[in-house]
């Protein structure tokens, strides 16, 4: 039988838990010390929100490059449709270039969180490395991995 503090959550769980901003392992709130800085590991499973890899903010940093865009790519592409032929092309540059800063702010704690929570339905948690990161992770001892 599973351990419960290790149980694996289905993948749009995990994503919707990131989503609202909660711990994609366990579901708990409180990550969020302002918008663009969370906490280092959740308060109540202890899992480290960047597994203890110093890279890992890699793949945040990608969802977020990719959300942002897209979703301004296809505000820019409707207002050109909507207003075709008298396309407001200063209006969609320099509002393109306003919307894409503004999207990568607002997503950034999302993305972060839907990384982790992406990244925990390939590689999910095992009781070896929940264990690692309630001690605090670090100081020399080497992350478990599967
Ligand atoms: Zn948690």
């Amino acid at each position: 039988m599973a351990d419960p503090d290790v149980r694996v959550a289905p993948w749009w769980r995990m994503v919707g838990r990131a989503l609202l901003l909660r711990c994609p392992h366990c579901g708990a709130r409180g990550l969020q010390r302002g918008w663009l800085r969370l906490v280092d590991a959740c308060p109540r499973c202890g899992l480290r929100l960047e597994r203890g890899e110093s890279d890992y903010f890699l793949g945040a940093y990608l969802v977020n490059l990719l959300v942002a865009e897209f979703i301004v790519a296809g505000i820019l592409v409707g207002v050109a449709i909507a207003t075709w032929p008298d396309v407001p092309w200063t209006l969609i540059q320099w509002g393109g270039i306003a919307a894409v800063i503004g999207g990568v702010i607002v997503a950034y704690p999302f993305s972060k969180l839907t990384w982790l929570a992406w990244d925990l339905s390939l590689r999910p948690l095992t009781a070896a490395e929940l264990a690692w990161h309630r001690r605090g992770g670090g100081d020399g001892e080497e992350l478990p991995h599967r």
